[in-house]
């Protein structure tokens, strides 16, 4: 009679997938919380993150691998682009005047 070898399920415990995608984040305007949400066209290649509160909202270019964490991200970006840019540009500016 052979021997019945009894194998034991390897590592069962596959880390389970998230089926809901977090698409709520902070506003980086009223600061509400979970208020942005973000949309992605990828038929007409567009990402859009808006506020339900304040209405603000920010538009950028989509592709396949844009994920909503990722157009937040964008839009959090630009805001402190949007803060230092002068400073940013003014720097610049003077250092190809000097070539
Ligand atoms: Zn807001």
């Amino acid at each position: 009679m052979g021997k019945r070898r009894s194998r034991k399920a390897s590592k069962a415990t596959a880390p389970p997938k998230k089926l809901k995608l977090d698409t709520a984040f902070d506003c980086p305007f009223c600061n509400h919380t979970g208020s942005v949400e973000c949309s992605i066209d990828l038929k007409h290649r567009i990402a859009v993150a808006s506020c339900g509160v304040c209405n603000e909202r920010y538009c950028t270019v989509a592709n396949a691998l844009t994920e909503p964490v990722d157009v937040y991200s964008e839009w959090i970006d630009a805001c402190e682009r949007a803060n230092e840019g002068v400073v940013v540009r003014r720097g610049y500016a003077d250092e190809t005047d000097d070539f």
